[in-house]
């Protein structure tokens, strides 16, 4: 199977399971990892349909955003200072901010280009020392710090879940669906009605994700590897 086919089968995938949660599929969107191609493989996904792409690396995003402007693309990697600029400037939607010096810097770099970033706080779950991320007791704190960004809108959560066996992910995805909730909870209404999203699953474990609540899972080898079988 090529890139289009593998595209084509995830998406149908990925909607049948959310019929088969009770959710609507449209609920769930399905960014395409694109880390480990270059354009050709964007562009092989772009012609099979896909609207979102995920990248790891500021230079890959400026890259191929430029390239496809008209996909949207979404920053999953580590966030380093002085790349936040072309970070802000290729994103949709970042998923990966944990701390606050990061947001406060991402804020800047909004106001100058005139933009609200949309944001996902990136927690870690699991508590691994090998993961980034806010810890779940902290990522009310984080909030509550961001809150005075008027160019940053924190829109939801991320995580990554430990690897291993689908009920260590079930459970972690759980996990970070409760404390969305929680803290939406706690939102004035015109907040907690833009901070709907759930970034979780990818593609050992989308399956547990979309089962979890996922609004958004974020697959790659599934898509652009031919060697992966699921
Ligand atoms: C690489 C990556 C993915 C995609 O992983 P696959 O296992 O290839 O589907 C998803 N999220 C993040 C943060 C990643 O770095």
């Amino acid at each position: 199977m090529g890139i289009e086919e593998r595209y084509r089968q995830a998406a149908r995938q990925v909607a049948q399971a959310a019929r088969e949660a009770g959710r609507d599929p449209r609920e769930v969107r399905l960014v395409a990892v694109s880390k480990t191609v270059g354009l050709a493989g964007v562009g092989a996904a772009l012609a099979a349909g896909a609207q979102d792409f995920g990248e790891n690396r500021p230079d890959s995003i400026v890259e191929k955003q430029g390239e496809f402007p008209q996909a949207r693309w979404h920053f999953i990697g580590n966030i380093q200072s002085r790349r936040i600029p072309d970070i802000v400037r290729a994103s949709t939607l970042v998923h990966s901010l944990c701390h606050e010096r990061h947001a406060l810097k991402m804020d800047e770099a909004a106001r100058r280009l005139g933009k609200v970033q949309d944001v996902l706080l990136e927690v870690n779950v699991s508590g691994e020392q090998s993961k980034d991320g806010v810890a779940p007791q902290d990522a009310q704190a984080l909030m509550d710090a961001l809150e005075p960004c008027r160019n940053l809108r924190v829109r939801g959560f991320m995580t990554m879940a430990p690897q291993g066996d689908r009920e260590t992910a079930r459970a972690c995805f759980d996990a970070l669906a409760r404390l969305h909730a929680d803290v939406r909870r706690g939102l004035p209404a015109e907040r907690a009605a833009v901070f709907d999203e759930l970034s979780m699953g990818m593609s050992e474990d989308w399956r547990e994700a979309v089962a979890a609540g996922a609004t958004i899972v974020r697959i790659g080898r599934a898509i652009f590897d031919d060697a992966f079988e699921a």
